[in-house]
């Protein structure tokens, strides 16, 4: 059947994606409520129908065209990753039951997947690109036969068309889903799913077909993974899969217009290859990339300039932002202005927020404020700037308000950044700190400890928020809290922990509870935003210069102590994940906000050395996940990133034991930064990777402390005194006995106490095991 030609122009503004989970989280209870099978797979989906529909006018009213393919059909009940798995038929082999007699998988099945279900795992969770997004890890293999298994999108397309709107479906482009899996369980070693691109191809040939008779004019296909250099795959691999999927999707007839999306950060050498397929329109991002080079091809297509920040929430310089857009004329007559990434990383509205400061409210933008920015862009590239004068000036007014504000700088805390030298950043020889340390603590050899959190009890929040609420005085507070103190000191004596902890009882989240008690920071009521499937965190704003008006914690690590003969660890969270769990300010580089962050928790730790304190944790889960896609900007990040943790660190004495511990078990291009980071004792999560983590730091010629996480505190599965030993045993075939330590792999706040307690009782057992097995090895 002939087609007419491809012609439809693109909107002149645009997002990439805006957030699903709801603006007071309907779809996260939602989506809870059907778990928990208090509702049906029937209600479940009018909830989702609600949301779009309430989504779709609200982009309309904040100016995006009802019928010009401007609004992305971009909603997942969990995840866009999960959501093309579905779509291209690829389900692991373990999950086949789910699947029924005409290869569609229900609701309910597709939860299964991301949750598991008795013996079957669930897909893997990663982080998506440089975001605190996690995505579900595509398994594929020689086996996975893809088929247009699911149509999801091409009904919620439908469902918008029957209202009236002519949405933009957006789909995980064929590349990036590939490049984002890994190899299932029946593949062969070496086996790289890219190798399936050609058989997918035909999967999404056959989603777009259904699109065009649908009556899509626009497609999105999103392609993050060309931007990131962090991807296993060599590169020329990565750009022959860019020719051959855009040479065979750009070539179908009958199709709708194609727009490829590369967020996250600039394509480089994948656009001259984008640049020469027939796709129509091409994202650029120019708030993370810069302007490229004119290329053959480019100025053919429609380019997005995606110049508002999808991935912050700061109204920021709106002029430069039409300059950007204005700029890429230059490659091409067709441009139209968009977000650099979805808002999906941001949350709803600023309007929402009814206690923070009035003039911090005016320097945010969050998604709904995003929206408009864009219409008023695409209104400007099309009229003029003359046209959108008006709020020109107005963000431009309130950026210089922002950037005057009291407390945006603090001249002492810029003069103590400013006064730094060497030395503040290095402790003494580690020769010397072991054996001052040594006769300071007497540790055991193996010592057992924890990673700071005790199970959260339902009490323990219901005391958090009476007196949050201030139904609850705070005397009464503190010694409830003392009291929980006092319970899980006891408990950690009775099971016969060597480095005890307080429990963090007071504390609603690592980062939330320093970013209250530091000035700088503010908290939003409302600012939820998606982390994976129904889970979503609060992130606080930093905005101003951080200092530390009080301790924070040392009254709660000091009380712990006083009950107990055995060291107490304080628990503090580091600099780079105080940053990494925060929106931060975008006026200065992050670098110099990290040291003023590690500043203050520099007093914090000489004040908790002062009291009495012997140990001191300095918890970095995130090093790894702000380190950047470009591995050209891996040297500036990791030379800050250290150094912030070693300035907060590094004033304490030579006896003073340092612990850090880091969660994930990824850790390749970071176990240098480890080593520097020069922490007397490094907690890793080992468990699931079965210790192999450990044998790439000790490959490393890593002769500090390593915490051998060996207690997976992900599952509520009690682990076996023998499974315990053999994982201890196998880390002490690669790391000398005097270097390891003991503990969970993890917090253990999302535990409930009877496993807590059955778990670390067999941890103690199994060190017991091993310790008496190597005294005898030593005696004999
Ligand atoms: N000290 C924190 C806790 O135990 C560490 C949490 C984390 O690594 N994410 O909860
Ligand atoms: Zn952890």
């Amino acid at each position: 059947m002939p087609s007419a030609p491809i012609s439809s122009t693109f909107p002149p503004g645009t997002i990439l994606g805006y957030p699903r989970i709801g603006r007071r989280r309907e779809l996260k209870k939602a989506v809870e409520a059907f778990w928990s099978q208090t509702i049906d797979a029937a209600a479940l989906e009018a909830v989702a129908a609600g949301l779009r529909q309430q989504t779709r006018d609200r982009l309309v009213d904040l100016g995006l065209g009802r019928t010009d393919s401007s609004i992305p059909e971009s909603f997942s009940y969990y995840d866009q990753v999960l959501d093309t798995i579905v779509a291209v038929g690829a389900i692991p082999s373990r999950f086949a039951s789910l699947v029924a007699a005409d290869g569609t998988l229900d609701l309910a099945g597709y939860f299964t997947l991301a949750r598991g279900e008795g013996e079957n795992l669930p897909l893997e969770m990663t982080k998506w690109f440089d975001s605190n997004y996690h995505y579900l890890v595509p398994e594929i293999g020689p086996e996975t036969a893809f088929s247009l298994a699911g149509d999801r999108i091409v009904r919620e397309f439908v469902e918008a068309k029957a209202a009236g709107f002519l949405t933009r479906p957006v789909l995980v482009g064929p590349v990036t889903f590939l490049l984002l899996s890994k190899a299932s369980d029946e593949a062969p070693a070496g086996f790289s799913p890219l190798s399936r691109l050609d058989d997918l191809l035909p999967v999404y040939a056959a989603l777009l077909a259904r699109l065009a008779d649908a009556g899509a004019d626009w497609v999105q296909l999103d392609e993050p993974g060309l931007v990131s250099e962090s991807i296993d795959v060599p590169r020329a691999e990565t750009l022959a899969a860019v020719a051959s999927a855009y040479g065979v999707l750009g070539g179908l007839t009958g199709r709708p217009a194609l727009f490829v999306a590369a967020p996250y950060g600039s394509l480089d050498d994948a656009l001259p290859v984008l640049a020469a397929t027939a796709v129509e329109a091409i994202g650029l991002d120019l708030v993370r990339g810069t302007l490229p080079q004119a290329v053959p091809g480019l100025a053919g297509k429609t380019l997005v300039a995606g110049v508002i920040d999808g991935h912050n929430i700061w109204r920021g310089d709106l002029t430069g932002a039409i300059e950007g857009a204005e700029g890429v004329r230059a490659l091409s007559d067709s441009v139209s202005v968009s977000t650099s990434t979805s808002l999906l990383h941001v949350p709803h509205d600023v309007l929402d927020e009814t206690s923070l400061p009035g003039s911090l409210v005016s320097w945010l933008a969050f998604a709904d404020q995003k929206v408009g920015q864009v219409a008023t862009l695409a209104q400007g590239l099309v009229n003029g700037r003359a046209a959108i004068a008006g709020p020109l000036a107005e963000a431009a007014a309130a950026l210089a308000a922002r950037h005057s504000a009291p407390g945006v700088r603090d001249g002492a805390v810029r003069l103590r950044a400013a006064a730094l030298t060497d030395a503040d950043f290095s402790r003494g020889a580690y020769a010397d700190r072991l054996s001052a340390q040594d006769s300071a603590l007497q540790l055991p050899s193996l010592p057992t400890t924890t990673i700071g959190s005790f199970p959260q009890t339902g009490d323990i929040r219901r005391t958090r928020a009476q007196f949050l609420k201030g139904t609850l005085a705070a005397d009464e507070y503190r010694s409830l809290m003392r009291a929980e103190i006092g319970r899980v000191v006891a408990l950690q004596e009775e099971i016969g922990l060597d480095v005890l902890v307080h429990g963090e009882p007071e504390r609603n989240d690592m980062v939330q509870y320093f970013a209250e008690n530091l000035d700088g920071f503010a908290v939003t009521e409302n600012g939820w935003v998606q982390s994976y499937g129904s889970r979503c965190t609060r992130p606080s704003i930093l905005w101003g210069d951080v200092s530390r008006p009080a301790p924070i914690t040392v009254d709660w690590s000091v009380y712990a102590q006083s009950l107990t003969t055995k060291p107490v660890k304080g628990m503090l969270t580091g600099p780079v994940t105080i940053l990494a769990w925060s929106f931060v300010r975008d006026d200065q580089p992050l670098g110099e906000t990290a040291r003023q962050v590690a500043l203050a928790l520099r007093d914090e730790i000489g004040d908790l050395e002062a009291a009495g304190i012997k140990i001191v944790q300095v918890d970095e889960p995130a090093l790894r996940e702000l380190l950047p896609l470009k591995k050209k900007d891996h040297a500036d990040y990791l030379d800050w990133s250290v150094g912030s943790f070693r300035l907060a660190t590094a004033g304490v004495a030579d006896a003073t034991q340092i612990h850090t511990h880091l969660c994930y078990s990824e850790f390749g291009v970071v176990i240098e930064a480890i080593r520097n980071l020069d922490a007397d004792v490094t907690s890793i999560e080992a468990a699931r990777s079965r210790m192999e983590v450990v044998r790439e730091i000790e490959a490393g010629g890593f002769d500090h402390g390593i915490g051998a996480g060996i207690y997976d505190i992900h599952s509520p599965r009690v682990p076996s005194v023998d499974e315990l030993t053999t994982l201890l045993d196998t880390a002490l075939e690669s790391i000398p006995e005097r270097q390891v330590w003991v503990n969970p792999d993890c917090g253990l706040k999302t535990r409930g106490y009877d496993e807590t307690v059955q778990s670390l009782q067999n941890m103690l057992a199994a060190t017991r095991v091993v310790r008496e097995r190597l005294s005898a090895d030593v005696i004999a």
